[in-house]
């Protein structure tokens, strides 16, 4: 059977818009999974000194800071890309009109 005709979200090509969006839902979906876990009473943290985390829950923290600033940047690249796109047919209706 062809794959493409069960998957109902095929991957969109690398790059496009719709690329980009999936990107930032499965980076969303990330931090909400991550957080949670970030969140989780442990007693690994309660043992650890100074106050730090168990490693862990460290590395949940670290895959937070990773993740919203790559998300960050994806919503900057496409803000960037909708702009572009609007001074371009602005640009194209000046010169038409
Ligand atoms: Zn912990």
């Amino acid at each position: 059977m062809n794959r493409a005709s069960t998957n109902p979200y095929p991957s969109p090509k690398p790059g496009s818009e719709r690329h980009l969006f999936r990107l930032m839902q499965a980076l969303e979906d990330a931090l909400i999974f991550r957080r949670a876990r970030s969140m989780s009473p442990c007693i690994d943290c309660h043992q650890a000194p100074d106050g730090n985390r168990c490693d862990d829950h460290a590395t949940d923290l670290a895959l937070i800071t990773g993740y919203e600033q790559d998300l960050h940047d994806i919503q900057s690249a496409v803000a960037r890309e909708v702009r572009h796109d609007r001074e371009h047919q602005s640009r194209r209706a000046h010169c038409d009109g």
